[in-house]
């Protein structure tokens, strides 16, 4: 079930200046499996709100993920607060499968999205995050909206929740709501999940307000990364640029009295469903469209965000090389490069998108013939049915980013080949290299090394395509999405326990 099948055609009530129904955002008394109601807070909303009046219904707008946190919060009568994409702020209920859960979004003003989204969250702390100080832009003014902006975030979770609550805030955009929220409403339970990487200590010190960001972070009681060596990086950077106590056997720092557990939580994806669909009629009709119109009978597949930690100029030059030094593959083999188009308002991306449109041109001009269009190139976003029947099509997915929290597509593409066929070419920086060990691991700065990895890809033999391939099956089965959030929400629980079972005994002596 995702949020589509939860919403589709549900009147919404809000409370703005319509004066529609309020809803009540305080907790039941002991509602939800534990008795806490969980409180999810990020920057993008899952949900937003299309047509007017009483024909208001609302529609998806994020991904996968935005699904189990809201199986999450329907457990318990939940609360979602989140920034509404515009200026106006709204309350939604939502219904769900146990209890309706509220959704509560916050407005921006277009300067405060400029300074806090588009500039320090976009050209700032992701590139910071990504590796790429070169591209880091800081501004005074950028650092004043996020800190205003997170302390909006702050007051409005502290007005809508009571200590009880367990609070999972998200990602980078918010990194400063734990300890605002800690400070406005001490004895809370926080938790904070980072979704993309850590980098190392070194390269995280270039940022102006290191520290402020930092201890930021650790106003929560749990931090969660997906990869261990971001984990690793993080306690790093805590022990180096705040001097703090950590241990890194137990991944804990210590903050004064507070002890901040910080864990790897690899980000997995609805495996089940991608399998579903994969064996659907449908999709296996789909697929077979897409090869008869490729006209090879081979495929490799990139599928991507336009975005430079992706690798795809570098993945581009290294098919071009490959196409080179191989000719016995002309008119045997094509590439199909999925792009979605991302952050157009940003000035990097635009001279990106301009650099792959321009290698993908000298590489359909020197190689095509005239029955053989040895790339295509998709400057879209598919839906999730359409991308599966992509990942069964491909023969080998070449997924290359220079630097990427985990890289979800490597996962899906895992998941879709129920026919346990299929290769995958994995960059070594991605977090997804960490668990599926068995794919064909590359530098992707290393374009010989990639155009190299693909012809092994295209030469491996069917039974260990097979074999590998059921290997990494077995481990995204296992580790996947919804597990990923229960898993998060009992160790962030566990530590409210821990931390009441410390108060009481306080109180006690
Ligand atoms: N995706 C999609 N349509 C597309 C291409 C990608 O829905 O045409 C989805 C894909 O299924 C995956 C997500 O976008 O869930 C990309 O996640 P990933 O972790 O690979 O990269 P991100 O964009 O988060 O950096």
């Amino acid at each position: 079930m995702n949020i589509n099948d939860l919403t589709k055609g549900t009147a919404v009530s809000t409370a703005g200046p319509q004066g529609a129904k309020q809803v009540s955002a305080r907790p039941k008394p002991g509602s939800g499996r534990t008795g806490r109601r969980l409180v999810v807070i990020s920057n993008r909303a899952p949900i937003e709100v299309v047509g007017e009046g009483s024909s208001q219904t609302t529609r998806r707008t994020v991904g996968g993920v935005a699904a189990t946190f809201v199986r999450l919060l329907g457990n318990s009568g939940g609360l979602w607060i989140a920034w509404s994409g515009g200026q106006t702020a709204q309350r939604l209920t939502m219904p769900s499968h146990k209890a309706n859960l509220t959704v509560l979004l916050l407005g921006l003003t277009d300067r405060e999205v400029t300074h806090y989204y588009h500039g320090l969250c976009n050209r700032a702390l992701w590139p910071l995050m990504h590796l790429n100080p070169q591209r880091c832009h800081f501004d005074g003014i950028d650092w004043t909206h996020y800190q205003r902006v997170n302390s909006s975030f702050a007051h409005l979770a502290a007005a809508e929740t009571v200590t009880q609550d367990t609070v999972w805030v998200q990602d980078y955009h918010l990194a400063l709501v734990p300890s605002m929220l800690r400070e406005l409403r001490a004895g809370s339970t926080i938790g904070l999940f980072w979704h993309v990487p850590f980098p190392p200590e070194p390269v995280f010190r270039i940022f102006p307000w290191r520290t402020e960001l930092l201890r930021g972070m650790l106003g929560a009681d749990l931090i969660g990364f997906h990869t261990r060596s971001y984990t690793e990086e993080f306690l790093t950077a805590c022990e180096r640029l705040l001097r703090l106590e950590v241990d890194r056997q137990a991944g804990v720092v210590m903050v004064n009295e507070r002890q901040v557990a910080v864990r790897a939580f690899p980000l997995g994806v609805a495996a089940r469903d991608f399998a579903d669909l994969a064996a659907s009629e449908r999709v296996r009709q789909r697929a077979l469209e897409i090869q008869q119109a490729v006209g090879t009978p081979r495929i490799i597949l990139g599928v991507d965000r336009l975005d430079y930690t992706k690798g795809i100029p570098e993945r581009l030059l290294a098919f071009e090389q490959f196409l080179e030094r191989n000719s016995e593959y002309h008119g045997r083999v094509a590439m199909i490069q999925i792009a979605v188009p991302s952050r157009e308002r940003v000035p990097a991306y635009e001279q990106l998108r301009c650099r792959v449109e321009e290698l993908v041109g000298r590489i359909l001009g020197s190689f095509s013939t005239d029955g053989w269009v040895p790339l295509r190139y998709l400057h879209t976003r598919l839906d999730q049915e359409h991308l599966i029947a992509y990942y069964r099509a491909a023969e080998v997915a070449l997924l290359t980013p220079l630097r990427d929290g985990m890289n979800l597509v490597a996962k899906e593409y895992v998941a879709s080949r129920v026919d346990d066929d299929g290769v995958l070419v994995l960059s070594e920086f991605a977090g997804a290299a960490e668990e599926l060990t068995e794919a064909l691991l590359v530098n992707p700065y290393d374009i010989e090394a990639i155009a190299l990895r693909l012809k092994q890809a295209l030469e491996m033999p069917a039974g260990l395509r097979a074999e590998t391939m059921r290997a990494m099956r077995a481990k995204v089965n296992q580790s996947t999405l919804d597990r990923w959030g229960e898993a998060f929400v009992a160790a962030l629980n566990e530590s409210a326990c821990r931390a009441d079972r410390a108060f009481a005994d306080a109180a006690g002596r």
